[in-house]
């Protein structure tokens, strides 16, 4: 499987043919730069493709023939949005799964007690959700997941297990620190990219016309687009046969610690 680790090793061998060859037939300096430049580029692939696994296993979808999907926000709870984003859930009965932002929980106690009485799931997506989380030590991010976990403690009542990574980025220090909280890394397979949407029409349209059996969509209780189309898509989406579970639910995982 190519992951970090495999990658790494076939580097650190080609490098070494090379230098082996290197010393019987001499070759221009620029080959060593192709290898490294490939290796960047594959650290780089891995780093923003969730779903390649490259550095730790990420859940983003069920293996499943049955029309089953879930639906999951991340960034909340905003007094923006996440009421009336609610507000649609409820009055289609539909539980969702919601990562929140710890220092966002902290912000919304109310709105974070909410999630939890209306029987959504919430799942950790990092206290600070700092611009450099991705060049935080592992020490530091795992602190950071910790304290968005006392957070939710504090103010909900449960210890979140799924984690899903901030900016869906990921790397070797972020490894150490899902295993050190003992959290399971959870992505998607249906962006929607709502948080840049131009318009709801397009954004329906995605999400629509990527629907499959065991789906994950994201979307962000931060966006007007999303709340524009919310009702609408969980109509068509029954409409077409589907039914929304939450997403621990499809996943088959233990939403709490
Ligand atoms: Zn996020």
């Amino acid at each position: 499987m190519l992951n970090f680790n495999t990658i790494t090793v076939a580097f650190i061998v080609l490098l070494l043919a090379l230098i082996g060859v290197h010393f019987f037939y001499s070759f221009p300096y620029y080959v060593f730069g192709i290898l490294v430049l490939l290796y960047a580029v594959a650290l780089f692939y891995g780093s923003y493709n969730l779903r390649s696994n490259f550095y730790l296993k990420t859940i983003s979808s069920a293996q499943t023939d049955r029309p089953q999907i879930a639906i999951s926000f991340d960034d909340g709870p905003t007094p923006a949005y996440t009421p009336e984003i609610l507000n649609i859930l409820n009055e289609h009965g539909v539980k969702a799964a919601f990562f929140c932002i710890g220092k966002r929980v902290k912000e919304n106690e109310e709105l974070a007690r909410r999630l939890h009485e209306e029987g959504h799931l919430i799942g950790n997506h990092s206290y600070s959700h700092d611009m450099w989380f991705d060049l935080f030590s592992s020490k530091k991010m795992t602190e950071d997941l910790q304290l968005m976990n006392d957070t939710t403690a504090k103010v909900v009542g449960v210890k979140p297990r799924l984690f899903r990574p901030p900016y869906g980025v990921t790397n070797p220090n972020l490894k150490k620190a899902i295993r050190k909280g003992n959290f399971t890394s959870v992505g998607w397979s249906i962006r929607s990219m709502d948080t840049v949407a131009r318009d709801a029409r397009k954004l329906y349209e995605k999400v629509t016309g990527s629907l499959k059996p065991g789906a994950v969509i994201l979307f962000h209780d931060t966006s007007k687009a999303t709340l524009d189309i919310l009702s609408r898509f969980i109509q068509h989406a029954r409409e077409k046969g589907y039914e929304i579970v939450r997403l621990d639910k499809l996943l088959n995982l233990e939403p709490y610690a």
